[in-house]
């Protein structure tokens, strides 16, 4: 994780470094730190805590230069602390750099330089890195250049990493292997970061730098290497996104804005690929390969956290509408556990951020054993969607809170339209279901917005939720995946201990948990087995516990049942988890801040895990 910014260039590098670290606050807020580099002066600052209180240390500090780099860090190797931020100094002090990543064998190559004298300020696997950098500059007599490509060779793990250097008054050298890199190419200066969202305001054109690849950024010029050190020719891309995207807009919270964002993201989503009138589902990325992912032996769909929790919708809406097997692996898992797969087998990788360690990684295992790889992306041209052989993107626009929100409602839009489409092709099927499907699809922006309109009702109810210690989420089918995103959003936003469960399951066990303080959230909306979980509620209800419950506008059963309750559009219940999500989404947001949480940046989170 952690967020990289670098400037160099004609402007003061500390504002435009500052203003970055402010936008990749999302992917770690442990601690921060600039270093500036001006007439042979390296200065290093740094801070434990949230950007805003670097910004308050650095007052009165000189902050004159037009060359620096940054860094907002989410601590990996040593708790978070001043000594432990970034950026690092070398032992000489002549180098600085900042990295996001994991150095896997750095306990080895500390071994090998505390053998040779070297001592260490930090705890961190990113020292380790620098000084064996220097180390190997100053036996080989070589470039800076040239040592950290020795030095890279050695290491193992993920890396984005900065650097730079006293003698070398406008240069920064970066090399990047797992973890993200971008730059900004302006006139005359260079920006660089992990995303776009420092470099949007100042440029538009970018180059997206891949694995094993080398920058040495100049204001100038740029030159891209590869690790065997040949040139690369560098690839400029043009960003599609605005500065308001990335902006609170009047907001309290991005994640409230990225909520409310839903009605216009959804349908961003489906404009374009889906039509009702005409009956018409068109996805470039299915259409193109359709035979391959309509024979496919099975599709194995590969995920992470609220993603995985999208993958498990679609397992369940693909198998019904597709007829194709499905399994949803947790990345982690998968990646390290030897999993069979066949030439044959489709892997739906689903990540907002494009970025996912451990998704990548299982990725490019499943691709050489010659899997076919679709990506449900939402950042454009991230490492998942360019290693991935075909994909469809979300399309929610840069999504700035940690928990995700608006990025799960693509996703499962994007999922849905896949298995419509696949199942047309395949005859998997009915005219009408297909075509009512789609109607129902086309519907969901308005729904939301109906019920964004009730968002008040929620926050009601948080007020009155908000010191319970534990929730319980049940739903079943298409809305059990829902009910372990709301567990989920809770406690990653209000510190709640939250579990999401099947509702028929909770008998075999939570159901203990039971009693007059334990608040249960059902998600109860119409669908077949609507009986079975307003039996369920009786359970809770007869053993005191606290009803929550959203449900379907007109239900005459659950209202007198619940303590709360909280209406919904009629939706077909293949479809409902895109609806039913919301209210929950809120709820959490709203119980986060009734306890005055930063629920932007939640303690220990981070947004785009850029490591294992
Ligand atoms: N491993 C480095 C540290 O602990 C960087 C962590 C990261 O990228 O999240 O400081």
């Amino acid at each position: 994780m952690c967020g990289i910014v670098g400037y160099t260039g004609t402007r003061q590098a500390y504002p435009v470094i500052l203003k970055g670290l402010k936008r990749l606050e999302y992917r770690g807020y442990d601690s921060s730190g600039v270093a500036l580099l001006k007439e042979g002066k390296l200065k290093v600052y740094k801070k434990k805590g949230k950007v805003a209180e670097l910004e308050e240390e650095m007052i009165g500090k000189e902050i004159e230069a037009t060359i620096g780099i940054g860094h907002t860090r989410w601590a990996t190797h040593g708790e978070p602390s001043d000594r432990n931020a970034h950026p690092h100094s070398s032992a000489s002090g002549k180098l600085a750099m900042i990295h996001n990543g994991i150095i896997e064998n750095y306990a080895q190559i500390k071994q090998e330089l505390l053998n040779k004298g070297y001592t260490f300020t930090s705890d961190t696997d990113t020292e380790v890195l620098l000084n064996f950098i220097e180390d190997i500059k100053k036996n080989n007599d070589c470039s800076l250049e040239e040592a950290l490509r020795i030095a890279l060779k050695r290491v193992s793990g993920a890396y984005c990493i900065l650097l730079i250097e006293q003698d070398n008054p406008d240069t920064i050298i970066a090399a990047r292997k797992g973890s993200p890199l971008v730059i900004g190419i302006g006139k005359g200066e260079h920006f660089l970061a992990s995303d776009a969202s420092p470099i949007i305001e100042y440029t538009k054109e970018v180059v997206y730098v891949n694995d094993y690849e080398l920058a040495i950024v100049r204001p100038d010029e740029l030159i891209l290497k590869n690790i065997g050190n040949e040139k690369i020719t560098p690839y400029i891309t043009k960003l599609d996104m605005e500065l308001a995207a990335i902006e609170k807009g009047g907001y309290d919270h991005f994640m409230i804005k990225e909520i409310f964002e839903q009605p216009s993201t959804i349908y961003d989503c489906l404009r374009g690929r889906l039509d009702a009138k005409e009956s018409i589902i068109k996805m470039s990325g299915i259409d193109q390969n359709i035979d391959q992912i309509m024979n496919a032996n099975r599709i194995m769909i590969v995920a992470c956290g609220t993603s995985w929790h999208a993958g498990l919708v679609a397992e369940y809406i693909i198998e019904e509408l597709c007829r194709i097997p499905v399994e949803v692996e947790y990345a982690s898992e998968f990646r390290y556990r030897n999993p069979i797969v066949n030439k044959g087998d489709v892997i739906i990788a689903i990540s907002q951020s494009g970025e996912t360690a451990d998704t990548l990684v299982a990725l490019e295992k499943a691709k050489e054993n010659g899997a076919f790889i679709f990506g449900v992306v939402n950042a454009v041209g991230s490492s998942i969607a360019r290693i991935s052989n075909a994909g469809a993107y979300t399309h929610a626009g840069p999504e700035i809170g940690v928990a995700s929100t608006k990025a799960f409602t693509g996703q499962l839009a994007v999922l849905m339209m896949m298995a419509l489409a696949i199942a047309k092709q395949k005859g998997t099927v009915s005219k009408e279901r297909y075509d009512h499907l789609l109607l129902e699809l086309e519907q969901i922006p308005e729904k939301a917005e109906a019920i964004l309109k009730n968002a008040k009702e929620l926050k009601k109810i948080a007020e009155k939720y908000k010191n319970a210690s534990d929730f319980l989420f049940l739903g079943r089918g298409y809305n059990f995946p829902v009910a372990l995103e709301g567990a989920l959003k809770l406690k990653e936003i209000s510190y709640i201990h939250a579990e999401g469960y099947p509702a028929a399951e909770m008998k075999h066990g939570p159901i203990a948990l039971v009693d007059d303080q334990l608040p249960v959230v059902f998600i109860a909306t119409n669908d077949p087995y609507h009986e079975k979980i307003v039996s369920n509620m009786q359970e809770i209800k007869a053993r005191k516990g606290k009803i929550i419950s959203i449900i379907t506008e007109g239900d005459t059963v659950c209202p007198g049942l619940s303590d709360d309750y909280f209406s919904i559009p009629l939706v077909d219940e293949l479809i409902a988890p895109i609806l039913t999500v919301i209210p929950l989404q809120l709820l959490s947001y709203y119980v986060g801040t009734a306890k005055g949480i930063d629920v932007d940046k939640p303690r220990n989170l981070a947004k785009s895990v850029t490591v294992e």
